[in-house]
């Protein structure tokens, strides 16, 4: 029998902690199960257990396991592995991943609890300070209470050190308990009080109730519903339900309860959705059965196959099809989207197909219920499928045969913080091939990575060009800003063309979408009569106004300019701080269309599920006319009336200082110009831009999107970027500004001496202060075929080496690999 046991703790530690494991424990002690552990002083965590051994460490004594949680391991033994690959991967702890991994109902919070001790006596010697006192009579009402608890109660603040010299008076004690958050859910069912076989008893009582009529017209419901009257067996009913056919209150329900004619009971009801498949897959057209061979053909010799299919080629259903393809393996599938919210469409038409075997995992989703599909998917039962959101990679599947990134572009799936700062499409690549199973990748406008991939022959590469329903891609038109402003034809937001198409197609009765990139983004410096935007010497950047220095900042190399006071471009004195948003553009569309209706959807407007779903359903089924928004609109959404799409300044997306700003705006654009259009009918967009000229607006009129590949990949490796160099912040954070600058300009000559020109900075971020913390940025840029184990290595040693200077104890260090 092993006696001790390496622990995962919630906490950035890097290692494992190894404990005794109590004799009782021993037999039923299983790596991939929780424990409950003491750590640092009077503090207990639940951790996951992951070696056992007969090993006791050499350099400190064990504590024991205090309890254990699970009778059978709670993940799977590839999970551990997997969290492993991203701690390594992504610079943080497997602590970090088990945080992110976990949804927060199987975490099981420690709350202190505290009790008073009633054989207490003040000490006349050491009296009780008043907060002390005035503690210790909140809690003499309590038998038990948390720590949490009694601070509300209080009404003092911060109240744990106060606790603690009460603790050493020996005026309370502690106890350690632990509690489940999760809670199944339970729903009130009613029946009729007697079976089918006396229905003739049902004469007297319509009798009985003659003169009641709401109760009779709800014992009607009861007996429509259930299937009373029918042969077969009877349905069950909701109270809900019920309540709401009826059209009737409780009151009228309590009265047939209390007459004993029916009865209520509480049932556990599963909170995933289940439905029963309703719906066939659809046929494939021709080209969408090309593509399915292809992929299945390419799967022969490649883990991962990019599918780049023009918007509305009909990419999902060829999901559909190869998903039938893995279930008859039955083998377990992944379907990851950036944000579930947006795919109400997506997700309806799966559920319809795949019914039951279909689960879905949402980042709205209410913990409770991450919990049931984590336990279903752990108990097998019978989940194949799960539709999710980036954190679905952490669920345990058993057999994974495909995982689908649909949108792969996206930057979503990227986490941003807090650690672990993982690319969910990256890491799924990863998953995948520790499962033995294929990776399909699928979009309209690839991120430059993954085309470079397929191009060299690591991914498989399968296109798919036309529409489905050979449906024309919109035509693209131009108005020039630049010039429109000079000859004042321009006052708003809006070109006269835009003006004009619009009023024309709202005429006819049909709908025009207005697209605002995303609203508060950083505020740029423009020169307001010919457009001309200050970028950085060194890395071919947009420059970032920065309020507090009244300066320009390069957010790469952290390089600062002085505001020109004359544009370098035009002589003119007209340099401008700006940036625009969505109200504004509303406010502009409502005095230029006033007999139209108008919705705005942005980050404001749809704060929950049921606002943005409200917004969509409004629209689609024309109740409003124009839709105005930020990148929410160009994602996910399938609407046969929009015959008008409106890009409002291709130039803030252009100009948007990240060497990625390129392939964004043109996957922004791609995406939002593929709203126009519907059934036989070619839509327009019209895009306005006061650079009509860059190479980047030509390949989006030409729905060109090799040629900005082309363009873009030159620049990459021109300017040492993905993905041929690799890149990785190094962030600092401390409250003292002058000793963070002082430290981390000291940290960067460090690790200077190691990594020569491959690091940058410090320089301060966009935001460079964070809840009274400063920050800074180090950037190491670092060749790709690099061996990444002896770069970390390296940084690693660094950080251990600074570590020895007591100054930096209290700096707060992270890394973030590969940055999006
Ligand atoms: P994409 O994801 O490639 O932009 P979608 O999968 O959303 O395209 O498909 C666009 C539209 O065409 C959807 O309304 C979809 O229902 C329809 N569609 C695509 N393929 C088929 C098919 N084989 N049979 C019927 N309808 C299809
Ligand atoms: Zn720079
Ligand atoms: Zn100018």
């Amino acid at each position: 029998m092993f006696q001790f046991a390496d622990v995962i703790l919630p906490l950035p530690l890097s290692k494992y902690y190894t404990y005794r494991i109590p004799e009782e424990l021993q037999s039923d002690m299983r790596p991939g199960c929780r424990v409950i552990v003491p750590f640092g002083r009077k503090k207990y965590y639940t951790a996951i257990v992951v070696h056992i051994h007969p090993y006791a460490p050499a350099d400190y004594e064990t504590k024991d396991i205090l309890t254990l949680l699970d009778e059978s391991p709670i993940l799977r033994r590839p999970q551990l592995k997997f969290w492993e690959w991203i701690a390594e991967y992504y610079l943080c702890s497997v602590g970090d991943v088990y945080k992110a991994a976990l949804p927060s109902g199987l975490k099981l919070e420690s709350e202190t609890l505290i009790s008073p001790n009633p054989d207490y006596e003040e000490d006349e010697d050491n009296r009780l300070k008043d907060r002390e006192a005035a503690l210790l009579d909140t809690l003499s009402r309590h038998e038990k209470i948390s720590v949490q608890d009694l601070e509300k109660e209080s009404g003092l603040r911060n109240i744990l050190p106060i606790v603690r010299t009460l603790l050493d008076k020996e005026a309370v004690f502690v106890s350690e308990q632990v509690k489940t958050k999760y809670r199944p859910k339970t729903e009130v069912y009613i029946k009729m009080s007697f079976g089918k076989e006396r229905r003739d008893e049902l004469r007297g009582i319509f009798e009985q109730l003659s003169s009641v009529k709401k109760q009779l017209k709800l014992l009607m419901a009861y007996i429509d519903m259930s299937g009373f009257m029918q042969r077969g067996e009877l349905r069950e009913v909701s109270k809900k339900e019920l309540l709401k056919r009826a059209d009737v209150t409780s009151v009228v329900l309590n009265g047939l309860l209390a007459k004993g004619i029916l009865v209520s009971y509480t049932k556990e009801i599963s909170r995933i959705v289940s439905m029963d498949s309703a719906e066939e897959a659809h046929h494939l057209n021709e080209f969408q059965k090309k593509a399915l061979e292809d992929i299945i053909s390419t799967f022969h010799n490649k883990d991962v196959t990019l599918l780049h299919g023009v918007t509305s080629s009909g990419k999902t259903e060829v999901y559909i099809h190869l998903i039938q393809e893995v279930l008859k393996q039955n083998r377990q599938v992944l379907y990851l989207v950036p944000e579930i919210a947006l795919t109400t469409q997506l997700t309806g038409r799966l559920q319809k197909v795949f019914g039951k075997s279909l689960a879905i995992y949402h980042s709205k989703f209410s913990d409770n219920e991450r919990v049931e599909v984590w336990n279903s998917l752990l108990l097998d039962k019978g989940i194949k499928i799960i539709l999710g959101v980036r954190s679905s990679i952490f669920l345990p599947f058993k057999d994974l045969g495909l995982v689908i990134v649909d949108e792969e572009h996206e930057n979503t799936y990227k986490q941003q913080d807090p650690a672990p700062r993982y690319h969910a499409r990256n890491a799924a690549i990863i998953l995948a091939s520790m499962h033995g199973a294929k990776v399909l990748l699928g979009t309209a406008t690839p991120s430059i990575e993954s085309y470079y991939n397929a191009l060299q022959g690591k991914f498989g590469l399968v296109e798919m060009n036309s529409r489905y329903e050979g449906m024309e891609l919109p035509e693209i038109r131009i108005a020039n800003t630049q010039e429109l402003r000079r000859q004042r034809q321009m006052p708003g937001n809006f070109s006269p063309l835009l003006l004009k198409l619009s009023s024309e197609a709202l005429k006819r009765g049909e709908q025009v979408i207005l697209f605002q990139n995303r609203r508060g983004f950083a505020p740029m410096v423009e020169c307001k009569l010919c457009a001309w935007v200050p970028k950085c010497k060194h890395c071919d950047v947009s420059l970032t106004y920065h309020k507090r220095y009244n300066q320009l900042v390069c957010h790469y190399c952290g390089y600062t300019y002085e505001i020109p006071r004359q544009c370098p471009a035009c002589g003119h004195t007209s340099i401008e701080i700006r940036g625009f948003g969505t109200e504004r553009i509303e406010e502009d569309a409502e005095q230029c269309f006033p007999e139209y209706k108008i919705a705005r959807m942005d980050l404001d407007t749809t704060r929950t599920r049921k606002a943005y779903e409200q917004i969509i359903e409004d629209f689609q089924q024309r109740k409003s006319q124009i839709l105005i928004g930020t990148q929410m609109v160009t994602k996910g959404l399938d609407f046969d009336n929009v015959s008008v799409v409106g890009i409002l300044s291709a130039d803030t997306m252009m100009n948007f200082p990240d060497f990625r700003a390129h392939e964004r705006a043109f996957q922004l654009m791609a995406q939002v110009a593929g709203r126009a259009g519907r059934k036989n009918h070619k839509g327009t967009v019209v895009l306005q831009t006061a650079h009509p000229e860059y190479p980047l607006i030509h390949q989006i009129i030409h729905h060109d999107y090799q040629g900005m590949y082309r363009t873009q990949i030159a620049e990459r490796e021109q300017f040492s970027y993905p993905p041929f160099f690799r890149l990785i912040y190094i962030y600092l954070k401390h409250r003292d500004e002058q000793l963070l600058n002082s430290l981390s300009r000291t940290y960067a000559a460090c690790l200077k001496q190691v990594f020569g020109k491959r690091i940058l900075g410090p320089d301060n971020p966009p935001v460079a202060r964070i809840q009274t913390l400063y920050i800074r940025k180090i950037i190491l840029k670092i060749e790709n075929r690099a061996s990444m184990p002896k770069v970390k290595d390296l940084l690693h040693q660094v950080q251990d080496e600074m570590l020895k200077d007591d100054r930096f104890k209290s700096v707060i260090l992270y890394y973030d690999v590969d940055p999006m």
